[in-house]
C-alpha cells in the first residue's frame, strides 16, 4: 500500500518545520508549502490524502485555497484541516461553510493533531469504500442492461455473441463432438399482429412468449432474444429434432395476454454448427434463410438450412423448367476430376463431376442444379445416369491403360433412400462389367444427419457388394467424427475449405492433422481434395494422407482430355520438401 500524503501550507516556518518533524515520525509522507498559491499547486499536482492548511497564509488565505481545492474534481473530496490561531475563532463557520472537515487551533497537543487527521483518513476511507461499493453495484447494472433486453428480460445479441466466444476456438476439435446447433424462433404472422394491436399488447404477447420458451431452457441451451420477434436458442449436445418438436408443441396451448387468451404459432430455422462454420454470424444468418422459408410454407414449423434454400428463385425456376430435359436433349456431360497417389503421383483414379451446357445459359454449375434436382426427386435419374455413363467410360480406360482404375461417384441420400437403388447399381455393374471393387461412392455427411438407420442398411449393402464408401466434405458436416465410428467409412475426403495455407494457418493445419490421424486409426483412407499449391501438397505428404485431387494437378476435365493424360503415362511430378 502507498504511504499517506500529507499537505501542510503553512508560512510560520518553526510551526511548518514542527508539523513536517511530528508527522514524518508517524509515518506520513510529507509535501508542503509556505503559502497559498504555491499550496494550492502541489494540491493540484500530487493529490494528498489530506491538507493542513494554517488559514491566515500570504497570496491565497486558507479560505480561498480551499474553495479552489474543492471546485476540483480529483480534491472534492480530501479532508481539510484549518490549523488557526485563537483570535480567529470566530471565522469557524465560514470555513465549515466552505467545506472545511475540521479546526485545530494553536497551541494544539500532539495528539489533538494526530487524533485530528486520523479521525479525517478514516472518515475518507468509508466514503471511499461505499464509493467502491456503489461503483461496483452500477457496474453491475450496467452490465446486466449490457447484455440482456430489458423487455423480456432474456439474454440479448452481444450477451450470446460473448457466451460463443468464450467457447475456445482452440478446442475446435473437441467441439465438434460436442456439436452445437442455433435455432432461430420468430412468432408467425408477426406484422399483422403489430397493426392490430397496441404497443402494450404487443409488449406483453413477446413476454409472454419469452416466459413459455423459458421454461424449455436447460443446461444444454443458451436461450436469447434480439430486437422484435426474434429468439433464440443455441442448443448444444442436444437432440435438436426432439427439442424443436417439444417447443412447436408448447404453442399449442393459448398464450394468456391481458388476461385474455391468444393462439399463437411459431416458425424456427435451425442451422447445425460444424468445422468449418465458425462464425456466429454466419450461423444465424443460416438459421434466418431456414427460418424465412418455414414462414413462407405456411408457419408452425420448423427447417433446417441446407444449401438448396439459397438457390434463389429465379435460378431455381429455371432449373427446374429446363432440367427435365436436360438429359434427354444430351446438355449433361460428365467430368473426371485425377486423384494422384501421394507416395507416386500417378493417377490412381477420379472423381466424376456433372456438368450442365445449356446452350443460351452456358455451363451451369452443379453447385446450382444438383440441390434443386435433389429437392426435386430429378436426382434419382441424373444420379443413375451418370453412374451408368462414368462405369461404361471408366471401364474403357481400365482396359486400354490402366486396370486398377478407381472411379468416384458422387451420391445424393435421396438416391439412397430408394429402396431400389442397390438393384440398379448391380445392374449398372453387370451391364458395363465395371469391377465393383473400383467403385467409389461418396457421400456428403451433412446429408447423413436425416435418416441414419436407413443410411446405415443402405451402406451395409453396398459394402457387402466390394462397393466402397466415402465420406465427402468431412468436418462440415453437425458431427463429422461420430459418423466417422459409426458408419465405417473406407474414405475420408478431407473438405477442400481446410486443405489451404496448411503451413501458416494453424487451425486448418490442426484439423487436416486431427483428421489424418483418426483416419489412420480407423483403416481409412484418406483423400485432400481442393489441393491447389506446392506448399499445401507437400504439408498432406508428410500427414500422411493417402491421396491428392485438386488444380494444382489438373481441375475435372472432359473425357478426351482425360484420356490423353492416361495416354502419357498418368504420371504428375510430387513436389518434395526441401529438407
Ligand atoms: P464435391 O463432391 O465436393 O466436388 C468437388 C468440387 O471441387 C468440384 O466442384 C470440383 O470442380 C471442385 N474442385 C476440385 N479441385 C479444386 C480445387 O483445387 N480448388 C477448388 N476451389 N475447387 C476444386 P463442382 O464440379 O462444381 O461440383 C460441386 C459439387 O456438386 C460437388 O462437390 C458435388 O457435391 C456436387 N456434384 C457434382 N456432380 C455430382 C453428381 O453427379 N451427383 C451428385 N449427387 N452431386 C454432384
Ligand atoms: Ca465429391
Ligand atoms: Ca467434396
Amino acid at each position: 500500500m502507498s504511504m499517506t500524503k500529507i499537505l501542510v501550507i503553512e508560512d510560520d516556518e518553526d510551526v511548518r518545520d514542527n508539523l513536517l518533524d511530528v508527522l514524518a515520525l508517524e509515518g506520513y509522507e510529507l509535501t508542503a508549502a509556505p503559502n497559498g498559491r504555491q499550496g494550492l499547486q502541489l494540491a493540484r499536482n500530487e493529490s494528498p490524502d489530506l491538507i493542513l492548511c494554517d488559514l491566515i497564509v500570504p497570496e491565497l488565505n486558507g479560505y480561498e485555497v480551499l474553495q479552489s481545492v474543492r471546485q476540483h474534481a480529483d480534491l472534492a473530496t480530501v479532508p481539510f484541516i484549518f490549523l488557526t490561531g485563537k483570535a480567529e475563532k470566530e471565522y469557524f463557520r465560514q470555513g465549515m461553510e466552505l467545506g472545511a472537515d475540521d479546526y485545530l487551533t494553536k497551541p494544539f497537543t500532539l495528539s489533538e493533531l494526530l487524533g485530528a487527521i486520523e479521525t479525517q483518513l478514516k472518515k475518507r476511507d468509508r466514503f471511499q469504500q461505499g464509493l467502491r461499493h456503489r461503483l461496483q453495484q452500477a457496474e453491475l447494472q450496467l452490465d446486466y442492461l449490457r447484455h440482456h433486453d430489458s423487455l423480456v428480460q432474456l439474454p440479448n445479441k452481444l450477451a450470446l455473441q460473448k457466451w460463443f466466444a468464450s467457447r475456445d476456438i482452440a478446442c475446435a476439435l473437441e467441439r465438434e463432438r460436442d456439436a452445437l446447433a442455433v435455432c432461430l424462433l420468430a412468432i408467425d404472422r408477426f406484422d399483422r399482429l403489430q397493426k392490430n394491436r397496441s404497443h402494450h399488447a404487443i409488449a406483453s404477447i413477446l413476454q409472454s412468449v419469452a416466459q413459455r420458451l423459458k421454461c424449455y431452457h436447460s443446461d444444454s441451451t443458451y436461450l436469447a432474444y434480439f430486437n422484435l420477434n426474434q429468439f433464440v436458442f443455441l442448443l448444444h449436445n442436444c437432440d435438436v429434432r426432439a427439442f424443436t418438436q417439444k417447443i412447436l408443441e408448447s404453442f399449442h396451448q393459448p398464450f394468456l395476454v391481458r388476461n385474455r387468451e391468444i393462439f399463437l404459432t411459431a416458425s424456427m430455422g435451425i442451422a447445425l454448427h460444424n468445422l468449418t462454420l465458425w462464425d456466429l454470424e454466419d450461423l444465424l444468418n443460416r438459421a434466418e434463410i431456414a427460418k424465412s422459408h418455414a414462414m413462407q410454407q405456411g408457419g408452425n414449423q420448423s427447417q433446417y438450412y441446407t444449401p438448396a434454400l439459397l438457390v434463389n428463385s429465379i435460378e431455381r425456376s429455371f432449373v427446374e423448367t429446363h432440367l427435365h430435359q436436360a438429359l434427354a436433349k444430351q446438355e449433361l456431360q460428365v467430368y473426371y476430376q485425377p486423384q494422384i497417389s501421394a507416395e507416386t503421383g500417378k493417377i490412381i483414379g477420379m472423381e466424376a463431376l456433372m456438368r450442365w451446357f445449356h446452350p443460351q445459359k452456358g455451363v451451369i454449375s452443379p453447385a446450382q442444379f444438383i440441390p434443386v434436382a435433389e429437392e426435386l426427386g430429378l436426382i434419382v435419374e441424373l444420379g443413375e445416369w451418370i453412374l451408368q455413363t462414368a462405369c461404361a467410360q471408366v471401364k474403357v480406360w481400365q482396359e486400354r491403360y490402366q486396370p486398377d482404375l478407381s472411379l468416384a461417384v458422387n451420391l445424393s441420400v435421396r438416391q439412397l433412400n430408394d429402396s431400389q437403388f442397390c438393384d440398379r447399381l448391380l445392374a449398372i455393374l453387370q451391364q458395363t462389367r465395371f469391377p465393383p471393387h473400383l467403385l467409389e461412392l461418396e457421400l456428403t455427411e451433412s446429408l447423413l444427419v436425416e435418416n441414419i438407420q436407413l443410411v446405415q442398411k443402405q451402406i451395409d449393402a453396398l459394402k457387402s457388394l466390394g462397393i466402397a464408401i466415402a465420406i465427402d466434405d468431412f468436418g462440415t458436416g453437425y458431427g463429422s467424427f461420430n459418423y466417422l465410428q459409426q458408419f465405417r467409412f473406407d474414405i475420408v475426403k478431407i473438405d477442400r475449405s481446410f486443405i489451404t495455407d496448411l503451413h501458416s494457418n494453424a487451425t486448418n493445419a490442426a484439423i487436416v492433422t486431427a483428421i489424418a490421424d483418426m483416419a489412420g486409426k480407423l483403416n481409412c483412407r484418406t483423400i485432400a481434395e481442393g489441393v491447389s499449391t506446392e506448399a499445401d501438397t507437400i504439408f498432406l505428404e508428410e500427414q500422411g494422407c493417402h491421396i491428392l485431387q485438386g488444380y494444382f494437378f489438373s481441375p475435372p476435365l472432359p473425357s478426351s482430355e482425360f484420356a490423353a493424360l492416361l495416354d502419357a503415362g498418368g504420371l504428375f511430378p510430387l513436389p518434395r520438401s526441401p529438407a
